[in-house]
This record gives C-alpha cells, structure tokens and sequence, in this order.
C-alpha cells in the first residue's frame, strides 16, 4: 500500500518526479482541432494532459491526473485539534504532500497537483478541470471526480452553485460556462443527466419518480449508456443552474425518504456536448461560392465529447461500513461501487489481466473514465485534523494508485449522415432550379438564334434573286445590243453592195450581153425555121412529081435530120439562157429596188422578217411587173422545161433552175403547178442530194412557200421531207438557209395531222436546234413553229388524241421558250406567250413549267402582257389549273 510513496524524503513512487516536472500541463491534443481551440490551450498551471505521441490508431496516451486539496480546519477542529497540528504537510511548490505518521516521521507523497486550504475554486477548477472540459469540447469524453471522507470538501469543489458569491462556483458551474461559452448554438448542442446511484440503483435527480435507471451496454463497442435518464437540452447557464437546483432538491427528497444522507451516494452529472466540425466549415463556404461544393468533397462530422462530474460517497464507509446502525447487507450494498472502484483502480495500477469492472454499477458507468478513452482528472479531499489519519491516508494511497492509471484518449468523431444529407438536399434544390433558369435562357437562346438565321436566309435569297435579275436583264441588253450592231453591219454591207461595189454592175452589163445573145439566137432559130420551112416546100415539090431522083431524096432527108438535131440544140440553149435571163432580171429587179431604197437604209432588217412570219419567203414586196415577167418567162421557157433543169448534170443550171422555180413558188397562183408538175419532189430531192448552201437555200425556201399549203404539207411529209428538212436544219450554217428551212418547219408544226410525225421525225428537235444561230429572223421562225405545234397539240388533248406532257416539254424546248418568253422582239415575244398559254391550259404539263420557271412568265404575261386576249387567257389558265394555284399559293404571289 505504500507504493509510490516517500519515506523520509526517499522517492519510493511510481511517478516519476522528473515526469511531472517536464509536463508543463498543457494540453496535447490529436490534430482535429476546434476553431479557436488554440487560445485556449495556453493555461500552464493546468493538470498534465498526455505527453506522449501519436498512436497508430489515433489515440492519445494520457495517464489519469490527481490533485489533492486540503480543507481548511472548519470551526470545530479549530477548536478541538487547537493544540494539535495538520496531520498533513503541504509542498505546493514541490507538488508535494508530507503525511505526519508522528512528531518525528512522516510520509511524503507526490501528485500531479497540491492544493492548499487557500487555494481558490477558480485556481482549482483551472488546474483539474479544465484541462478535461477542453478535452470535451475537442471530441473526447472526459471525467472530473472527487474522491474523499465525508466532510473534506467534494461537494464543496464540484457542486458549489455560487449564487451569492460567484468566486464560490464549483467545477459544475464553472465547466459548463466554459463549455456553453464554446459552443455554436446554430451547429452545437449540450445537453445534460443528472442522476444519483445509491445502493446500487440508478435515480433520475431530474425525474424523481423515475428512479430505477438500467444500464444499457451496447455489445459491439461495450459502451454504456442510460436511455432511461432524462436528458435536458441546455441552452444558457441560468437553465443549467436551475437543473442543478432541482437535482440537489431531489437528491436530499431522494435520501430522506430512503432514510440516508447525501454522503452515502455517488452523483453523476454526465454533460453530452455534440458539435459540427466540417458541417460549419462547408455552410461557411458554400455561402461565398455557389460552385465550391460541387467540387470540393466536404465531409460533415460531428464530434461527441461526454463530461461525467462525479461526486463520490464518502470513502470512510469502506472501512465504518455497518458501524452505524445499518445492517451488513445494507452497509455491503452502499459502499459496494466504492469498493470495486477501488479494486478496479488497483488492477489498472498494477496492469493486472483482470480488472473486475462489472462488479458494481459505479465501475460499468466509470469503465470509459479509468483504463477507457476518457480523459480523467481526480481530486482526493483530505481534511487536516490529525484524528482521520487513517482516513486521509487511505484517500492519499487511493490517490496514488489512481495515479498510475493510463488511458488511452480517442476523439469521439463520427461522420454526420444527417447533416450531410440535409446539405445534399439543399444543394440539389439549388442545383434543380439553377438547371431551371439554365435551360429557360438556353431554350430562348435557341429561338433567337433560328428566328436570326430564318432572317438572314430570307435577305441572302432576296439578294441572290435581285442579282439574278439584273444578271439576265444585263444578258438580255448585252444579246439585243449586238443583235443590234450585226444589223447595223448589215444595212452597211447591203449598202455598199446596192452603190455598186458589189456585182451589180456587171449583173447589169451581162444583162445586156445574154439579151443580145438571146436576140441573135432567136434570130438563128426565126432564120433555120424559115429554112425549115422551105425545105418542107421543097420536099412537097419533089415528092409530088417524083421526078427527083431517090438518091436526092435521100440526101435531102439526111439533111433534114441534121437540121432537125441543130434545131433541138438550139432549143435546149435557149431554155437555159431563157431561165438564166429570168435569174438576171430577178437579180437586176431586187438590185434596183436597192438602189431605190438607198436613202432609207433600211431595206432588209426587221420588215423583212416580220414579212417572213406570214410564210412568203421570197418577193413578196417584188412588183407586178417582175412578177409578171417572171410568169411569161417560165410560161414561155414551160415550167415542165424548168423543173428538168432541176436535175441537169450542170450545177450552175440547177442553181438558176432552183431560184426560178424559188421565185414561182412564191406565188401562190403557181404553187399548185409546181407541184402538179412534180416541183416539191425535185426540190426535195435538191435537200437529199446535199447540194451546196445556195441551192439548199433556195430549196428550203421554195419548199416552205409550198408548204403553206395544207395539201402540200402532206405531201412534203410523205415524201421524207421532214427528216430532208430536219437533216438541212443540223448542218447548214448560213442563216437564211435556217430561216428557211425553219418557216418550212414552222409551217409544218401547224397541221393537226402532222403532229405525231413531224416529232418522231425529229422535227422538232432540228426546229429547236435552228436557234444556235441567233438569228432574230431563225428565232422568230422558231418562235412561230413552236406557237403553232402547242396550239395544235392543246386542241388535241382537249380532244383527247393526245396524253401526257407536251412534245415540246418531252424534247427540251421549254427551257427555251422560258428564256425567250420576255423577248424584246415582238413577234418572238407573242407566239412564245401563246405556246405558254397553250401548254399551261394541261395539267400534265404544269409540274415541268413550273420547275422550268414557266410560271413566272404565264405570271408576267398575266400581268404585264400588252394584249388583252393573251393577258386573260395567261390569267384563266392560271386561275384553273390547281398545281399552279397551290404553287402560287405556296410562294405567297397573290393571285
Ligand atoms: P463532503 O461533500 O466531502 O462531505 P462538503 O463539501 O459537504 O464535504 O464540506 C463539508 C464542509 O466543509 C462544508 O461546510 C463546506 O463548506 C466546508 N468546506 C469544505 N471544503 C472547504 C474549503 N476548501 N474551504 C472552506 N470550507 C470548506
Ligand atoms: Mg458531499
């Protein structure tokens, strides 16, 4: 028992002094420390914390501190023990306590503390308590107890209320000032059991009626725990007096009614301290960065720190148990947790296998405070009357065992679910109506966007049909601009040519020269007729008589036929010298009116063409005279004579040939002659035989003048003279011969019968093809062709003959037809306005015009079309087909 004890100054104990003077009583925390946690830490006169380094399992060593405090003689030993002195000796300084055995011996004993009789119960509470209330507020369970005989001042120490004078307060009072001082009242809580364990049962001193209190144990950690206490939450330190006041009133009803004294049981006053750690840390920056969260994990804890007061029973009664009245069960009963404390304290000191802490309920409820995780400051009360030797030197011994107890301190932290769970929640919430506001602006966004590129589609359309407008209109001038010039070239060249520097005037000369040449030859032939003539007379002289004799007969006869073959070849001459004239008063004819017209200027240009339209190609405009001439040449010559001239060997005489028979077709009075006497087939055969660019020419244009005539139309397309036309039409180059070979077609396209045929034959592809010239007269014919085929064609399919998309369409002419619709040259313009209209009046044909862009101009020509009846026809023709209406309604033109 006398272990760790000084006899006589020799240092027997188990602390070792050197121990306590290294520890300067601060406090040495793990790590996790509370904001602000540092100032306070600072107080040097407080009971030693655990000097010894981190744990692998993050608990702290820390031995179990012991201050001892010496009552003051109170007024009945100052006047009993007067002449007497303390049984005890103290060396604050030395932390030294000398425990007289007699007037010469005494025992010296060291702990971690000594305080005298004036020290103050501030000095107290600072040195033994709070040290452990830190320790709480940082996570860590902790224990302050007070361990003493009857009377030597434990309640004094720890229960003091301080209601009249404050430097009184105990270490109740003053620890949960310190502790409510700590606290955030948004993220911490303290709440407090006040119970009373006597005679092994556990009262509520909050609760009187409740006062058989089980202890709970929970088998997976083996803590303890009270679910029955009440447990009040406390808020302000006037609350937390108020509950002190009521356990002290019901723990002196509580002993009264059970017949005991306060000295007898053991009060606990157990103070749960709960705080959030990270919890406020990430409130604090999630108020300054919305975003912060999301990134940085944080990691809500919450820290359970327990503070147990205790206030023993007197320690006298293990050794006066049943001295005073009680019987042994009782006195066994009452001091029975004082005893296995004590047991339990000697098995820690001694590191026994065993430590009984079951034995009793004070040791289940103290197990966490001696040899557990708590921190535990004890203060021993001694009195200094040298009658409670014993006593004071048993409570000094219990004292020094204590000493030798080492706990291991663990902070009480746990991750705090709920916490996080009700930040998560707030966070989602947050997030849920940021996405809100995001996809409200996104979705705005895209609709300004579309409505933006919606505009900038319509303006860039604009813009490419404004410039494609003024890009055909600037063709348009470019294409009439040299028209314009060629013909100006045109007139110049004809000019030059009627002022005789082309061959007029030697037209004229030869003129005269074959005029002579035809007189002398009819001469020759009036002198061999008359020679004739006389011979016959001869012949009937001799005959009659026959006195001549037969060899003169027969000489005369030879004769005869020699002047009869002379006679014939004359004759073939003058046919030809007759057809030839005729060619050069033709020529001289045209030369002349020339000359005429000189002044003027303008003697072949539109006029000419536009005579053309009405299918007379040649000498329309010559005079009766020539025209006269012409027919009594040709009766004279016989027109039989002239067409076999057609097929002479000679080409200079089919050339002239060709241009009579031209000049006679022209006529309508001859035209039925000509081809009685088989004309159109010889002038066919002219195109077969591939003759030069004059005679096709000429040909061509003979044959067009023909087929003006229904009949002869027929007859030109029985004949092969589509493809002879077609054929003429794909490799002449000359204009005129396409003028001419155009209006032939032209005039073709508008018989009815014709229709089928004259396309399967190519015409008119080789119509169409005509128009590579550029020629406003080929155009013009063309124009004409095509205006006569559809009108044709719209009459069939009104009647039924015909199905499906126009021919025209089929063989690519609208693409044409579009582009000349707006023509500046009326004639081109109007026939291509009526084939429009006639195309447009069959719903077959509509999808292809209207991809052609055929609509706008059957558009324009409704509008903008100077004659009335076409205007109309262009405006019904639209109004009553439904692909046109819907498409006009689909482009928005208001119709
Ligand atoms: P215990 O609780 O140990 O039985 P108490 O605290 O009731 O002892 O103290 C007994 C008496 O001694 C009380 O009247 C108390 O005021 C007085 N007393 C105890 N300690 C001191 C002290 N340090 N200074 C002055 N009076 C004291
Ligand atoms: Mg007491």
């Amino acid at each position: 028992m006398a272990s760790g004890a000084y006899r006589n100054g020799v240092h027997k104990g188990a602390p070792a002094a050197s121990n306590f003077k290294s520890s300067s009583f601060k406090s040495k925390h793990p790590p996790v420390a509370a904001p602000g946690s540092g100032l306070r830490r600072s107080s040097s006169t407080s009971l030693g914390a655990a000097s010894g380094s981190l744990k692998d399992d993050g608990g702290v060593p820390g031995r179990v501190r012991v201050a001892v405090r010496l009552r003051p003689r109170n007024a009945e030993e100052l006047v009993a023990d007067a002449d007497f002195a303390d049984c005890v000796e103290l060396q604050p300084e030395l932390k030294r306590l000398k425990l007289r055995k007699n007037n010469w011996d005494s025992d010296t004993y060291e702990f971690d503390e000594v305080l005298t009789e004036f020290a103050s119960q501030k000095r107290v509470y600072e040195v033994v308590a709070k040290p452990v209330v830190e320790s709480v507020l940082d996570g860590y369970n902790g224990t302050v107890m007070a361990y003493g005989q009857t009377g030597t001042g434990k309640t004094f120490t720890l229960g003091r209320l301080g209601e009249e004078d404050t430097s009184a307060r105990g270490i109740m009072v003053r620890s949960m000032e310190d502790i409510l001082a700590d606290l955030s009242p948004e993220t911490d809580s303290v709440s407090v059991s006040y119970l009373q364990l006597y005679m092994e049962t556990i009262q509520d001193l909050l609760d009187p009626a409740n006062d058989n209190i089980p202890i709970v144990e929970d088998p997976r950690t083996g803590d303890v725990s009270l679910p029955g206490a009440t447990v009040v939450e406390v808020r302000d330190q006037q609350s937390f007096m108020e509950l002190l006041r009521i356990g002290e009133t019901h723990r002196i009803a509580a002993n009264t009614k059970l017949n005991t004294e306060s000295s007898r049981s053991h009060a606990l006053l157990m103070v749960n301290v709960k705080r959030s750690v990270m919890g406020r840390e990430a409130a604090l920056s999630s108020e300054d960065d919305n975003s912060s969260h999301l990134v940085k994990p944080f990691k809500p804890l919450v820290r359970k720190g327990k503070l147990v007061v205790v206030d023993l029973a007197g320690s006298e009664r293990i050794q006066k148990s049943g001295s005073e009245g009680h019987t042994l069960e009782e006195a066994k009963s009452i001091n029975l947790s004082l005893s296995a404390l004590g047991k339990c304290i000697n098995a820690l000191a001694e590191n026994s296998a065993h430590v009984p802490v079951r034995d009793s309920k004070l040791t289940r409820l103290l197990r966490d405070s001696f040899g557990g995780t708590a921190r535990t400051s004890l203060i021993v009360t001694i009195g200094p009357s040298p009658r409670h030797r014993g006593e004071t030197a048993s409570t000094i011994l219990f004292g020094q065992r204590a000493m030798k107890v080492e706990n291991m301190l663990k902070i009480k932290e746990e991750f705090d679910y709920k916490s996080l769970s009700r930040r998560l929640d707030i966070q989602l919430d947050k997030l849920i109506a940021e996405n809100e506001r995001q996809q409200k602006a996104f979705e705005e966004e895209v609709e300004r966007i579309t409505l933006e590129a919606q505009k900038r589609v319509s303006e860039v359309e604009r813009n490419y049909a404004d410039a494609l407008e003024k890009e055909r209109l600037k063709c348009q001038m470019e294409y009439m601009e040299s028209v314009k010039q060629l013909e100006e070239k045109l007139v110049t060249n004809q000019k030059k040519w009627c002022n005789g520097e082309g061959p007029g005037v030697s037209g004229a000369e030869e003129l005269a020269e074959v005029k002579k040449l035809l007189q002398n030859e009819i001469h020759l032939r009036k002198a061999a007729e008359e020679e004739v003539d006389y011979l016959k007379n001869r012949l009937g002289q001799f005959t009659q008589p026959e006195a001549g004799g037969n060899s003169e007969i027969l000489k005369l006869r030879k004769s005869l036929e020699d002047e009869a073959h002379k006679k014939k070849k004359l004759e073939e001459e003058i046919t030809i010298l007759q057809s030839q004239l005729l060619q050069l008063t033709f020529e001289a004819d045209r030369m002349r009116r020339c000359l005429e017209r000189g002044g003027s200027g303008n003697a072949f240009t539109g006029l000419d063409s536009l005579m053309s339209q009405v299918g007379h190609l040649h000498l329309k405009d010559a005079g009766n005279g020539q025209r006269a001439s012409i027919a009594t040449l040709s009766e004279q010559v016989g027109l039989q004579k002239v067409l076999s001239l057609l097929e002479s060997e000679d080409a200079n005489v089919r050339i002239h040939a060709v241009k009579v028979v031209a000049n006679l077709a022209a006529e309508e009075a001859n035209q039925e002659k000509i081809v009685e006497a088989g004309g159109l087939s010889s002038l066919l055969m002219l195109l077969r035989r591939f003759e030069d660019e004059t005679v096709r020419r000429v040909a061509a244009g003979a044959i067009a003048n023909l087929a003006m005539n229904e009949a002869n139309q027929e007859l030109i397309m029985v004949e092969g003279g589509i493809s002879l036309l077609s054929m003429t039409a794909a490799e002449a180059e000359d204009p005129q011969t396409l003028r001419m070979v155009a209006g032939a077609i032209a005039n073709l396209c508008g018989n009815d019968k014709l229709q089928m045929k004259l396309r399967s034959e190519g015409g008119i592809k080789a119509l169409l093809g005509t128009v590579r010239c550029g020629h406003p007269d080929v155009l013009s014919q063309v124009a004409r062709g095509i205006a006569n085929f559809a009108k044709c064609e719209s009459r069939a399919s009104s009647q039924g003959t015909k199905t499906g998309r126009s021919f025209l369409i089929e063989d690519g002419a609208l693409q044409w037809i579009v582009q000349n619709a707006n023509n500046e040259a009326s004639p081109i313009r109007r026939h291509i306005e009526l084939a429009l209209c006639h195309l447009a009046q069959h719903e077959v044909n509509a999808k292809d015009m209207i991809s052609g862009g055929a609509l706008w101009e059957l558009v324009r020509i409704s509008r903008d079309c100077s004659r009335e009846d076409i205007r109309n026809l262009a405006h019904r023709t639209l109004t009553s087909s439904p692909t046109f209406r819907s498409e006009l309604r689909r482009l928005r033109i208001e119709f």
